[in-house]
């Protein structure tokens, strides 16, 4: 099995290490072309110089870029190389909407399509310790994953195309719930004058700790923000949450208000930062 990767940002670049080391990995494609041709030689592996010429290379071909109009673009450049029987699987968090949208594009060229977000920050991508969920035939994700597991230490199939983002809106919600707990009480700990190193310390131990405290607690009470995961991304996501939960007719408080938060710090300038950033807005 040959795999192409295209999208080699904070999280793409470090997947694709991965599934090089797994000896799978044919050629790399990134809009910057310096970061994919700097990575193809790290890597050993061919350059591509478009989607296309990458696709022609590769029987599974991986995405990973930013937002939904990246995706489509990225996908309809890639069509041209599309050979029949591969697969492609788009790892960028989507619109479930989106996620159908690219399938129809990849069947007209007799391809399988996986939408299959991950969850695991930019530690996870590192270690190969994704959490993977899966849209779309059965069948396809067996064929495909020697290629996830290079990625991943676990990967569940959630149904047809769509129910991967599907369930990683899930995950956006809880994660922004999980960063307005943490990001607030670490800032009334602040405000009592308490030591916050032992204060993540003690807490992380308890029925309170969580991955976010564990990875972010002191670099945010350090005023450290360095992605991670960008700010400006999660905004993405949960707008696209809260379209959907328009759609069935649901309110979503703690989602609401941090897309307002974050709209404030976006516009502060805080877009590129790492969500924890949020304790900028808690310590005021
Ligand atoms: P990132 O570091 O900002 O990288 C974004 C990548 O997308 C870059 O390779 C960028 O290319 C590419 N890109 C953006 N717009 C493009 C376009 N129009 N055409 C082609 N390529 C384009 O972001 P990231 O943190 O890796 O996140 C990537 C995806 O994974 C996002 O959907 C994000 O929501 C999701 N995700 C992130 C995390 C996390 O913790 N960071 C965790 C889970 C899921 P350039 O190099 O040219 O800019």
């Amino acid at each position: 099995m040959k795999a192409g990767f295209i999208g080699l940002g904070a999280m793409g670049s470090n997947m694709a290490r991965n599934v090089a080391k797994a000896g799978l990995l044919k050629a790399v494609w990134n809009r910057t072309a310096l970061v994919a041709e700097v990575l193809s030689q790290e890597l050993n592996v061919n350059f591509a110089s478009t989607p296309a010429e990458l696709a022609l290379q590769a029987d599974v071909v991986l995405t990973c870029v930013s937002a939904d109009e990246d995706l489509l673009g990225v996908i309809d450049a890639m069509l041209p190389g599309l050979s029949p029987g591969s697969i492609v699987i788009d790892h960028s968090t989507v619109s479930a909407d989106t996620a159908r949208e690219v399938a129809v594009k990849v069947h007209s060229r007799n391809a399988a399509f996986l939408d299959a977000p991950v969850s695991g920050g930019v530690e996870g991508a590192k270690n190969g310790t994704l959490a993977i969920m899966v849209g779309g035939s059965i069948e396809s994700l067996n064929q495909a994953k020697t290629v996830l597991e290079a990625m991943s230490s676990r990967i569940v199939h959630m149904g047809d195309v769509g129910a991967g983002q599907a369930t990683k809106a899930v995950n956006q919600i809880m994660c922004a719930g999980i960063n307005q707990a943490v990001t607030e009480a670490l800032a009334f700990g602040a405000a009592q004058g308490l030591d916050l190193e032992k204060v993540i310390d003690i807490v992380g131990k308890g029925a309170a700790g969580n991955w976010f405290l564990d990875k972010r607690g002191s670099s945010m009470t350090s005023g450290t923000f360095t992605p991670g995961f960008k700010l400006a991304l999660h905004h993405k996501d949960l707008k696209i949450c809260l379209e959907m939960a328009e759609k069935l007719g649901m309110d979503l408080p703690i989602t609401q208000m941090t897309l307002h938060e974050y709209a404030q710090l976006i516009r502060e300038g805080y877009g590129d930062e790492d969500i924890s950033a949020l304790y900028r807005l808690k310590l005021k």
